[in-house]
């Protein structure tokens, strides 16, 4: 091998290892970086679009789902360099877990008798409740009654999109693939509101290009019980999960998650967080 085939090869390796390290994203206690991976894959399903839950920058993962998962993971035998990050968007969770494409889904993901038939659940691990994202010099939208005639942005196979459309026929509904999709749509005007969570619209409306131009209602119309989709029938590894939930919530792990993803919003939990997770049947 000459020198210059040597170099490029040297390079190769450095940006190898770089990748790796900025694939190990922090699981909450801060030294994730330094973990060897322990040869235990594990595919995880999550947002890559939503500040503060799941968002993909580069190759690095950031999110409190992140860390939810990472966590579970950890718990479950798998360092944070063996997880392999899959986009999840809303409509796909069920088919990426029946089809074996990903052990476990962390996306922000209600869990509802609807999915039950399709998916088993650990959890909750997250109580959130639906909301709406409005441009900030907006006054007449002041809760889902008053967008009749409106055109409100959410997205395809998500509970919030069902809710407007079993519960408010009037409301002109837009359904996209994802809610960075719908918040380009409201920053453009080419709908009036968006409407999910109330965690992934301050998440949202934090973020440097958006601030001062959007805002959150501020009045939930829901609660959203997230969930940690598996395969459904497999109750050994519901319970494991469960277990890692639990053990989260008791060592201070999930409120320094809390802390450290939704304290840049400002997004406060309501009351019954943190849940108890429910039993695995
Ligand atoms: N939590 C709701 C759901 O599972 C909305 C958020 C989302 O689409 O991920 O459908």
């Amino acid at each position: 091998m000459n020198a210059r085939r040597m170099g490029a090869a040297g390079a190769a390796v450095l940006i190898a290892l770089g990748l790796a390290a900025c694939g190990s994203s922090s699981d909450g206690s801060g030294d994730a970086a330094a973990e060897k991976a322990t040869g235990k894959k594990i595919k995880i399903g999550t947002k890559f679009d939503q500040p503060g839950l799941g968002l993909k920058k580069g190759t690095e993962m950031s999110g409190f789902d992140i860390d939810v998962a990472t966590y579970v993971a950890k718990e479950l035998g798998s360092n944070a360099p063996d997880i392999e990050w899959v986009q999840a968007v809303s409509a796909q969770r069920e088919t990426l877990l029946s089809s074996g494409q990903v052990d476990m889904i962390v996306a922000t993901y209600s869990i509802t008798d609807k999915r039950k038939e399709q998916v088993a659940f650990a959890g909750p691990y997250f109580i959130a409740g639906q909301d709406l994202l409005v441009r900030a010099d907006e006054k007449d939208i002041t809760g889902p009654e008053s967008m009749v005639g409106k055109k409100l942005c959410s997205v395809k196979g998500s509970t919030p999109a069902q809710k407007v459309a079993d519960k408010y026929p009037g409301v002109n509904l837009q359904e996209f693939a994802t809610y960075s999709e719908c918040v380009a749509g409201l920053v453009s005007k080419a709908v009036d509101a968006v409407t999910t969570d109330d965690t992934i619209l301050a998440g949202f409306a934090a973020q440097d290009q958006f601030k001062g131009k959007l805002k959150v209602v501020g009045k939930t119309f829901s609660e959203e019980n997230y969930g940690i989709g598996l395969k459904k029938g497999d109750t050994e590894m519901c319970q494991k999960v469960t277990d890692a939930i639990n053990k989260m919530i008791k060592d201070g792990a999930w409120q320094k998650a809390v802390d450290k993803n939704f304290g840049p919003a400002n997004y406060k939990p309501s009351t019954g967080n943190p849940p108890t997770p429910a039993a695995c049947s």
